[in-house]
């Protein structure tokens, strides 16, 4: 009975009325409280369906091409991130920047001889560790920037964290090589405190000296990202539907809404249909991140790209999946919007803990 029920979440601390909702592990401790069997349901749903086939589709090792390193600037605010990307991609966005804080995620793909390199400078780290906690993982590369004259610090360490815990593989730019006060044999000496041994003192930390005003060092630390992607070999299949994340979006006056986007695996086409957590569309433009008036038919694996046509802005770190069918993303897209409001009206859902189980 369902009083029963409510005695026994009272126990462990729970009022709950009898609409409540009880996770399933909750139920579980519940059920053997009372010596109830309980069998969870899962239940299958089109977004169950659909979306774990193209989470599980295997691609084939015939279908699979190189693909460009993503590449994810971290380090400390003012150590020169969003500078940086400006020299590489010869454009001036820092002295544009309010306060000097960057305030969008920036994502751009370049080219380095027949290479190209895409890179993300987020605002901050959390947008980093977001995607991660999301289980959207678009980092390749680490580049950590540490400047020469400040050397490690809060933030820095942070990076460093949020980057060992992604296993992705660590490049320093020691920038900011051009101040007087630059010092790059302390903050070698940190660095090496905090787990990164450089290359040139024995360790397997490549450390590129750098200056984004002068532009040394720009070069080779291009040059160090093409080996350490060699090295890994990254691949995707081009030739398969798009999944990939969404970096931000905004609903724009004059075009609805705009999404920046990386394509992770496959290729993104204008015409494609497409759900991003509760939101879907049919991808109607697509525009190059660098030159807002190139409008491009396609995106290639690792390719970050604006595009039109979703209904309402995507929140940031959702991962998109491309399907055949715009019924079908318009009720996964329902069915998670009605989710969120459920959980949001519905308030808490009850949850018990193992600790408090025990307590008893
Ligand atoms: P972010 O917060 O890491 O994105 O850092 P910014 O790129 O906004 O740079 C912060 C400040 O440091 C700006 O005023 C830049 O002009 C300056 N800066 C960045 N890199 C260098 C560098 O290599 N040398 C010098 N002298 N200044 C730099
Ligand atoms: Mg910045």
């Amino acid at each position: 009975p369902a009083q029963a029920v409510q005695r026994t979440l009272m126990a462990f601390g729970q009022m709950v009325t009898i609409n409540a909702t009880l996770d399933a592990e909750t139920a579980e401790l519940i059920a053997a409280e009372h010596g109830v069997d309980l069998k969870i349901k899962e239940p299958e749903s089109i977004e169950d369906t659909l979306i774990s086939q193209i989470e599980d589709q295997v691609d084939d090792e015939n279908d699979l091409a190189e693909r460009p390193p993503v590449v994810t600037f971290l380090g400390h605010v003012d150590h020169g991130k969003t500078s940086l990307l400006d020299k590489i991609i010869g454009l001036d966005v820092v002295s544009g920047e309010a306060g000097g804080i960057t305030q969008h995620i920036r994502a751009y793909i370049v080219d380095k001889g027949d290479k190209k390199i895409s890179f993300v400078d987020t605002p901050g780290h959390e947008a980093f560790t977001e995607m991660r906690a999301r289980g959207a993982n678009v980092t390749d590369i680490a580049v950590l920037i540490v400047a020469a004259d400040d050397g490690v610090m809060p933030q820095t360490e942070e990076a460093i964290s949020h980057a060992k815990a992604a296993e992705v593989p660590i490049i320093v730019a020691l920038n900011k090589m051009d101040v007087p006060g630059a010092n790059p044999d302390r903050a070698l000496q940190q660095l090496s405190q905090h787990g990164l041994l450089p290359a040139e003192w024995g360790g397997d930390v490549e450390v590129v000296k750098t200056s984004a005003i002068t532009g040394e060092g720009v070069d080779a630390l291009l040059e160090t990202i093409l080996l350490t992607s060699e090295i890994h070999e990254y691949k995707a299949n081009p030739s398969r539907d798009a999944v990939g994340v969404c970096l931000e979006a905004e609903q724009e006056s004059d075009r609805g809404v705009l999404a920046k986007l990386i394509v992770n695996n496959g290729t993104l086409k204008v015409g494609d249909v497409i759900v991003c957590g509760s939101t879907f569309g049919r991808v109607k433009a697509m525009y190059d991140t660098l030159d807002a008036r190139k409008r491009l038919e396609e995106a290639a694996p690792s390719t970050p790209v604006n595009v039109t046509g979703f209904d309402e802005a995507p929140a940031a770190g959702e991962k998109f999946y491309v399907l055949k069918d715009i019924a079908d993303a318009r009720e996964i897209a329902e069915m998670r919007s009605d989710r969120s409001r459920a959980d949001k009206l519905g308030g808490h859902t009850v949850k018990v803990s193992f600790e408090q189980f025990q307590e008893r």
